[in-house]
């Protein structure tokens, strides 16, 4: 089977135990189907990326034993590739000039990602006065089937999303200049010719938009896999905003266990033993043995899944 995966990190933070869930799902689904693990920086929201993070995220999934196949893709050098595609959606594409607070006032619904659905004030042009902050793709009618966008998750089961009630019109280009996460994802996927996506269950409510985009530019389909976020007490994701714990770089084969236990992974717990300060040798040695049963039992994982 042709299989190409990613993993696809946000270099805002480095990696902490949240983030070592979804490449380590990624990681697993790929070598469990003998197929390529690409690994690509998603640094497009360049003011939140501070100078050194994609380095070290680098350096840790390379510690802990997750080799990527392949060159490390940059967003943040791929800038043309949105653009050419943004070109490509013109005729669904219009200019908005809706501060985020009238968008919020219009309340015409809190999508599931947090953000107000956007009511489609310039949908017909820019109000006058106005000048074009960001610009939306236009989506299909409330009502229009071609607005439901339908997918089968491998982990979540079947996923149905009807775009005009639950986010309306989005965003590809931001009232920063930047790209939205949406295009470039969309882009980068098809471009690496990425055949499978396994990340954050965080990012179920984007696949639809994704979808959706990948019709209007006639790009294929990846097969999707979503595992269960990492959550703190309170329920919220982990993130350096709610307090996400710091992954301890000098125990790498903990923190793996740790992940693979949250994966519901069984029959790894005789490598618990393993888990004591070793020379590095060892521990190197402990990693690899680790990576070819949690190979296993993920298949195990996901074949019930
Ligand atoms: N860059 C996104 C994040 O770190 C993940 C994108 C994706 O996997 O599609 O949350």
């Amino acid at each position: 089977m042709n299989y190409i995966g990613r993993f696809a990190p946000s270099p805002t933070g480095p990696l902490h135990r949240g983030s070592l869930v979804a490449a380590m799902a990624s990681y697993l689904d790929a070598r469990a189907h003998h197929g390529q693990w690409l690994v690509r920086i998603e640094d497009i929201d360049e003011p939140r990326c501070p100078p050194g993070t994609a380095e070290d995220i680098l350096a840790t999934l390379a510690a802990f034993g997750m080799h990527w196949d392949g060159e490390v893709v940059w967003q943040s050098r791929r800038k043309q590739l949105y653009e050419a595609a943004f070109t490509r959606l013109s005729p669904w594409v219009y200019p908005c000039g809706c501060t985020r607070r009238e968008i919020a006032d219009s309340r015409i619904g809190i999508a599931s990602d947090g953000a107000a659905v956007y009511p489609g004030t310039c949908r017909h042009g820019l109000a006058p006065g106005k000048t074009a902050r960001a610009f939306r793709v236009r989506v299909p009618d409330a009502g229009d089937p071609a607005g439901v966008i339908t997918f089968e998750d491998r982990w979540m089961g079947t996923v149905s999303q009807p775009l005009a009630t639950a986010v309306g019109d989005f965003v590809l280009k931001r009232a920063d200049g930047f790209w939205a996460y949406q295009l470039a994802v969309v882009v980068d996927d098809a471009d690496q010719g990425i055949t499978h996506v396994v990340r954050g269950a965080d990012l179920l409510d984007s696949t639809p938009r994704q979808i959706y985009l990948q019709r209007l530019l006639g790009m294929p389909t990846p097969a999707y896999l979503h595992v269960p976020v990492v959550t703190n007490e309170l329920g919220e994701k982990l993130s350096k905003q709610s307090g996400a714990l710091a992954l301890d770089a000098n125990a790498p084969l903990a923190e793996l266990l740790r992940a693979a236990r949250f994966l519901g992974l069984e029959g790894l717990e005789g490598l618990e033993a393993l888990v004591v300060p070793a020379a590095p040798g060892v521990q190197e040695e402990a990693l690899e043995q680790f990576w070819r049963q949690a190979v296993a039992a993920w298949c195990v994982r996901i074949g019930r899944a």
